[in-house]
């Protein structure tokens, strides 16, 4: 049986990352499952409250426990940013692998008093769940942007950190360090680049003794993702990366074959267009080193 804790811990071990990537259809799922089994990588699967509106919350989890039990692989299902205790409940009911609770967007108390509560009813509905909580500012929506946010007052402190998990028993911990949701048009491009604040990385990870999770991975430096790594990130988040990867490939997929109508027939460009992505991502945040 595989449980996401004893993966996460031994990934940690081994000094490599889990990739998380968001999923919204059977295109994605499909894509990021093979790219992880060709790899023969543990992966994490997310899908956000609109995600699941979208796929349906029960239905997600039933797609995702039957490949782990089918194919007896370390897929596992999280409930990407979560911001009512009712969602959060619903997710947990449903199956799901892991939760985040997102009240990031409150005053530190009130994230806090609200964070504390939800890992209390999450573990009496399942002890194993794993919680994750976010402090800090890192933007919302993985979509393009046209101009970057200003992320330097909501970066993430180590105190706060500590103080943070000890007070919400949190299993893991989302921190701001120079990450956001989304990606500019130059991004995508491949003209500029994320840049994470490693110091920053290390210096959470000794304070706060959790596992961490980078959001907003999409279009980072691929020096920076092994820097952070190495300096104590286990969980990676992909998902703008996956979306422009999945419209290039339907594109290409309707521009080569203009009079198709038959889905399996179209649909084969998305999932290899989205798989190149999930298997270069995975490979740089499974190599050691
Ligand atoms: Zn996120």
């Amino acid at each position: 049986m595989h449980v996401l804790r004893d993966v996460l811990k031994q990934t940690q071990k081994n000094g490599v990352a889990i990739g998380h990537f968001n999923i919204a259809d059977l295109v994605l799922l499909k894509a990021v499952f093979a790219s992880a089994q060709e790899l023969k990588v543990p992966v994490l699967v997310g899908a956000s409250e609109g995600e699941r509106e979208f796929i349906g919350v029960r239905q997600i989890a039933a797609l995702v426990q039957s490949l782990r039990e089918d194919f007896d692989f370390p897929i596992f299902l999280n409930a990407d940013h979560t911001h009512s205790l009712e969602k959060a409940l619903e997710a947990a009911r449903s199956g799901f692998d892991a939760i985040v609770f997102d009240a990031s967007a409150l005053p530190f108390e009130q994230n806090v008093r609200q964070t504390k509560e939800a890992v209390e009813a999450l573990k009496s509905i399942n002890p194993a769940i794993l919680v994750e909580g976010e402090i800090g500012d890192i933007g919302t929506g993985s979509e393009i942007h046209e101009k970057a946010p200003d992320l330097a007052k909501g970066l993430t402190s180590p105190e706060q950190a500590k103080q943070y998990v000890e007070s919400t028993g949190i299993d893991i911990l989302a921190p701001a360090v120079g990450n956001m949701h989304g990606m500019l048009e130059s991004m995508v491009q491949g003209e500029t680049k994320k840049r994470l604040d490693i110091a920053r990385i290390a210096q959470i990870k000794c304070a706060a003794q959790v596992p961490l999770t980078l959001h907003g991975g999409s279009g980072t430096d691929d020096e920076d993702f092994r820097q952070a790594i190495a300096a104590g990130i286990n969980i990676v988040h992909i998902n703008t990366e996956l979306r422009v990867a999945w419209r290039r490939g339907l594109e290409e997929g309707l521009l080569k074959q203009p009079h198709e109508v038959v889905p399996y027939k179209i649909l084969p460009f998305a999932v290899s267009s989205v798989g190149e992505v999930a298997r270069s991502r995975l490979r740089l945040f499974n190599s050691d080193g």
